[in-house]
């Protein structure tokens, strides 16, 4: 928290008077501070527009690099010209947005009268993802349930999160654990199930080409976890949503 001002005062000053990249810097703020940066984790405290824009520079820099080293004509092919900020803007404003924005604001509503809702919801999420090995797409879909503690939120907002989660770099098996991990921080619930289903470019477009692969993983907290009827109701609820839209 508070890094915007320290980079806004200082930082800029060292990147020039240091000749370090602003990655750089940053990088070594967040080290210095015990921040870990892996692929999967949310750096938004160290963002800003700014920060952000003078980042999509340097990366671009970087993939043109890139480019250069796979020996790909990018001053007089055409479709390659632009393709280095084109790279850049897309890793920080979409396929890896979720590293650098904040939690997608989820206003809470009051969930404690006497007729208050004490089901079980569950919300299909669209997820599309990006394993953090091969940079490939993960596609598919994700079944948050939970048992509505004493507040709600809006059911749009389960779906921001699980997106949210998932625009970075990510192994599933951890991305479920992410899921379940922020939709209970945002409903205050201890009773979420979270299972995914989703295809990986890693195992589709290269290695094993295995077209139809799916991996499916879940993840169960509380009542989810502890009552095999609650676990039985989320799973029957997730083969209804799939009758209703199959994958
Ligand atoms: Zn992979």
């Amino acid at each position: 928290m508070g890094y915007d001002k320290v980079y806004v005062s200082n930082d800029e000053e060292e990147t020039v008077s240091t000749g370090k990249n602003l990655s750089q810097v940053i990088r070594e703020q967040m080290k210095a501070r015990g921040q870990r940066f892996w692929a999967g984790d949310n750096i938004s405290d160290y963002m800003s527009d700014a920060v952000k824009e003078k980042l999509i520079d340097e990366a671009t820099v970087a993939f043109e690099g890139v480019l250069d080293a796979l020996l790909i004509d990018r001053e007089t092919d055409p479709n390659s010209k632009g393709t280095a900020r084109r790279l850049a803007k897309m890793y920080y404003n979409e396929i890896m947005a979720g590293r650098y924005e904040p939690a997608p604001d989820c206003t809470a509503f009051p969930n404690d009268s006497a007729d208050r809702y004490e089901g079980m919801l569950v919300v299909r999420s669209e997820l599309r993802s990006m394993c953090s090995h091969h940079h490939q797409p993960v596609s598919g879909v994700a079944y948050i349930g939970i048992i509505a503690a004493n507040k709600l939120i809006g059911l749009s907002k389960y779906t921001r999160i699980a997106q949210w989660c998932a625009r970075r770099g990510t192994l599933q098996e951890e991305l479920c654990i992410d899921i379940a991990r922020e939709i209970m921080a945002a409903t205050d619930s201890k009773d979420v199930g979270v299972y995914i289903q989703a295809t990986h470019g890693c195992c589709e477009n290269r290695g094993i080409m295995a077209h139809s692969s799916l991996t499916q993983t879940t993840v169960l907290r509380g009542a989810f976890k502890d009552d095999a009827s609650v676990k039985k109701e989320f799973m029957d609820n997730i083969k209804l949503q799939q009758d209703f839209a199959p994958r």
